[in-house]
């Protein structure tokens, strides 16, 4: 990926740009931003460029055998640091072994680079073994932190970085950059005002299931009946699988239920489930306005109590007991 062509962060690409072409460009950097905002993208871009053998105007050539080794994600003098598949924390053991490999020759580059992702899932250890490598990286290699909060980091961490903050993607960045993917253009379309800046959720929206499974949704929302309260229960069974799924599940229901609110007013131009018109007609006509309002708030609340984690199939039973109050007004 070529820096120059990285869309929707043009504030940050700029910055950078401005820093290669006069030779200043940080020992350690900090990219603060939500999910699939680009940030992962963006530093390997800048690795890239500093990595290339012959770069031109201030981007990677895209064909040298460094550039090449990048692209399939296994330059020798790239590390990437996360945490250990069943560890929360980055250890610091793995900081120092970091240490140790900043500090041998670069194999190919002329300086070794090194992705920290995570960057606040270092503990205070951890984190302090660090500070004496970013204040003076040895061979001059460059450290890239990526965080979606930078103020979980310590402020000593912070103060000795570069400080890039990304924004979430436009929606017409991520249409674009879906295509780019793939996915067919109406479609694009549809989807990308649902991801919230998030390109991977974009993507993870077109799957093959995924209409199905807006179908699956709409009817267990039309059945849940607090009269009937195992309809309740047997929904949430069947829907919550795990943490992530509820979530994913979460996101396609703000979509149903904006429609639905679209649906009652003039403009229909923005509705995303157009394949479900007749069946959220007929459920939002079940609703006051304000009701499916409180609708939508009451599945964003869910939400974050899902991430701040709550347990997904209480919290779906609890959403889909207020749902079908709000539909009854009372
Ligand atoms: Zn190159």
């Amino acid at each position: 990926m070529q820096l120059g062509t990285i869309k929707g962060q043009q504030r940050v690409v700029d910055a950078l740009t401005r820093s290669l072409a006069a030779n200043r460009v940080a020992h350690a950097y900090l990219f603060e931003g939500p999910e699939g905002c680009g940030r992962r993208t963006t530093a390997l871009a800048l690795i890239q460029v500093l990595f290339c053998i012959q770069p031109v105007g201030g981007n990677a050539c895209g064909s040298c055998p460094s550039c090449r080794k990048l692209a399939t994600g296994n330059h020798p003098d790239l590390q990437f640091l996360s945490p250990l598949p069943d560890k929360r924390d980055i250890s610091i053991e793995q900081i120092r072994e970091l240490q140790q490999v900043l500090s041998l020759r670069p194999y190919e580059a002329n300086r070794k680079a090194c992705l920290i992702e995570p960057a606040d899932r270092m503990n205070e250890k951890s984190a302090n073994a660090l500070l004496k490598t970013l204040e003076e990286p040895p061979g001059h290699a460059i450290i890239i932190l990526l965080t979606t909060q930078a103020d979980l980091l310590l402020a000593t961490i912070r103060s000795r970085c570069q400080h890039l903050r990304f924004s979430p993607l436009q929606d017409q960045v991520i249409e674009v950059l879906m295509v780019q993917n793939g996915v067919e253009p109406a479609l694009a379309a549809e989807l990308a005002p649902l991801a919230e800046g998030n390109i991977e959720r974009a993507l993870s929206l077109d799957g093959d299931g995924d209409e199905t499974k807006r179908r699956e949704l709409m009817a267990c929302l039309v059945q849940a009946d607090t009269r009937q309260i195992s309809t309740i229960f047997d929904t949430a069974e069947s829907l919550s699988s795990g943490r992530e799924e509820t979530l994913a599940l979460c996101t396609l229901l703000v979509s149903l239920i904006r429609d639905m609110l679209l649906l009652r007013t003039v403009d229909q131009s923005g509705i995303a489930n157009r394949f479900l018109t007749v069946e959220l007609t007929t459920e939002a006509d079940r609703f006051s306005p304000d009701s499916i309002m409180a609708a939508l708030e009451l599945v964003l609340t869910t939400r974050r109590a899902i991430q701040g984690n709550a347990n997904p199939k209480l919290a779906l039973e609890h959403l889909l007991l207020g749902y079908d109050r709000l539909r009854k007004g009372v």
